[in-house]
């Protein structure tokens, strides 16, 4: 089945003053899908979200809404809802008031109010928390109440501004999991942004990467991980070696700039020699770091430049930072070596 389109964006642009904040973008978002603005800070995507529900003017382009084009239409008027970071909930209301109160301000008689503000709570897994005041909830369980409050409303599309970016990380990371749970549920679009690349990976049907108001790249989680298409996603989309034109051309034997992961270049430790199909390069070892369930060596290649490898603390011993200072041989499948563009 081909998904039908929830949100187009054809040349999407706004500047303020010199800046071009959003440059050109065109995205099509799908019906029912999970996806995210991936950027660093300033990079545009709040600017694109805010035009989307309408609290920004573009400057060109157009925005469509299930085929409706909505750019001149104000806020209220396009079925879209928006979750900010400081979702700033009534706190003299109970829960059920606070979720009710879209409801109530649209002249929602009071028995359907009732109903779907359940219907909201139990999605949020709030079921039994309506009488709380905010004051006696925890931030993760504020944040759920903002989010019943925008599904309550029912929108076709919910635009959601860094919702987990003031939980500490440990609530954070139970709140990803959760968040996606309830948005498979409920089936509605979600549009996310955030800059944090774990966020991104864990919860997304697709990630779009902005950088300076433009799109680097768009796909699933496993094509911007595992095949960045720029050198701006491979070092901002979890961490990536490059290898310069110089070292790629003595390794792989081919021009250009190739970015490999850390965890695909193997270490050796016994010295032996690298399987057939993989390339290799021997280098000094300048860091060892253990971080628990891996450990991150540093290596320094003898043409200049390092390369980052990461070895699962699995098997075998794991205290290796005798290796610091030793030469050591490293090897990758050339599956795993992509070129990328600058
Ligand atoms: P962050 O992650 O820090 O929220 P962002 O990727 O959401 O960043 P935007 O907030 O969209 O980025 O900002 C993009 C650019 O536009 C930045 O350079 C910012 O300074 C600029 N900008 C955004 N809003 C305004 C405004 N109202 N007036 C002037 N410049 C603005």
């Amino acid at each position: 089945m081909v998904n039908s389109v929830a949100i187009s964006l054809r040349g999407l642009t706004r500047r303020f003053g010199d800046v071009v904040a959003v440059d050109a973008i065109d995205l099509d978002v799908l019906d029912g899908e999970f996806l995210s603005l991936l950027g660093p800070s300033g990079s545009g995507k709040t600017t694109v979200l805010r035009m989307i529900a309408g609290f920004e003017r573009p400057d060109a382009g157009t925005i469509e809404l299930a085929g409706t084009d909505v750019t001149m239409t104000a806020p209220y008027a396009r079925d879209v809802n928006t979750v900010f970071q400081d979702y700033a909930l009534f706190p003299h209301m109970t829960v059920a008031e606070n979720v009710q109160y879209g409801l109530r301000v649209k002249k929602v008689a009071k028995g359907e109010r009732v109903e779907r503000a359940r219907a909201a709570l139990t999605a949020v897994r709030l079921a039994g928390y309506e009488d709380r005041k905010p004051a006696q909830l925890s931030g993760g369980q504020r944040q759920r109440v903002a989010l019943a409050r925008a599904l309550v409303n029912r929108p076709k599309v919910l635009l959601l501004d860094e919702p987990l970016g003031a939980l500490d990380l440990k609530l954070r990371e139970q709140m990803q999991v959760e968040l996606k749970e309830i948005q498979r549920e409920v089936g509605i679009t979600f549009v996310f942004v955030t800059h944090d690349q774990d966020e991104a990976l864990t919860m997304s049907d697709r990630i779009v990467v902005i950088n300076e108001g433009r799109i680097e790249q768009l796909g699933t989680p496993t094509e911007v991980y595992e095949h960045p298409a720029t050198a701006f996603v491979a070092g901002f989309v979890g961490i990536s070696n490059l290898l310069d034109p110089v070292t790629a051309e003595q390794v792989i034997g081919r021009p250009g700039t190739w970015s490999v992961r850390p965890e695909k270049i193997h270490v050796h430790l016994s010295g032996e020699p690298a399987p057939a199909g993989h390339h290799h390069l021997s280098g000094t070892v300048r860091e060892v770091i253990y971080v628990g369930m891996s450990t991150r060596f540093v290596v320094d290649l003898p043409a200049g430049g390092s390369l980052m490898a990461v070895r699962q603390n699995s098997e075998g011993s794991t205290d290796l930072g005798h290796l610091r200072g030793q030469c050591v041989n490293l090897s990758w499948d050339q599956r795993y070596e992509y070129q990328v563009s600058n």
